[in-house]
């Protein structure tokens, strides 16, 4: 099934506290929201910190329905790059929408636009009845954009990314300006096309 999923605003705009390298209480709000949207979708949420304190990696876990198989990640990151704002258009931090409908916000083709559409196939999933047969795992981690050290390398040493048991994950790719979006795996190697068609929802 594809859909197309509105953009959270409130996970764009919260982007701008995130000064690329630090800022704790920026990556703590990202961390109030999730938990928002893992009560509002009624699934358990968790945050560890593999690192340090100030990099918390948030995982929204959904019971599959034979958990003992090897589990699937949906992976996203949380921090975004520096803004140079003589370059921009409008605020970097407003998530501004214009009249074609093309939002502008930093981060989100990479990737906050990705972690609310794990959220939003999720929530229509639910609403349709759909169950898992493998234990779903959601993830959100700080870090990736200066290496992941302190965020997704730290995490897959610890217990409890072992107890994931992760078989499979998707991650980041590449965006497309065509109705075509291309299939990545590993670090961006092109695995396949899907054509895009939407159902836009509320
Ligand atoms: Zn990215």
């Amino acid at each position: 099934m594809l859909i197309t999923v509105s953009f959270n605003f409130v996970f764009l705009k919260i982007s701008k506290k995130i000064p690329f390298l630090k800022n704790n209480n920026a990556l703590a709000a990202c961390v109030e929201f999730l938990k928002r949207q893992a009560g509002s979708l009624n699934l358990p949420v968790e945050v560890v910190y593999p690192a340090v304190q100030s990099k918390p990696v948030v995982i929204i876990k959904w019971l599959g329905t034979q958990p003992v198989l090897p589990s699937i990640v949906l992976n996203s990151h949380t921090d975004v790059v520096p803004v140079f704002r003589d370059k921009w258009t409008h605020d970097p931090f407003a998530a501004d929408m214009d009249e074609e409908g093309r939002i502008f916000a930093r981060g989100t083709q990479d990737m906050k636009s990705v972690g609310t559409q794990y959220l939003g196939a999720i929530r229509l999933l639910k609403a349709s009845g759909f169950q898992p047969k493998r234990t779903l795992y959601v993830t959100f981690v700080p870090d990736e954009e200066i290496g992941g050290s302190l965020g997704m390398a730290e995490f897959v040493k610890t217990d409890y990314y072992k107890q994931m048991n992760v078989g499979f994950s998707l991650d980041e790719g590449a965006t497309s300006e065509s109705d075509v979006h291309h299939l990545f795996y590993a670090e961006r190697l092109r695995w396949g096309k899907i054509p895009l068609v939407g159902l836009q929802t509320d």
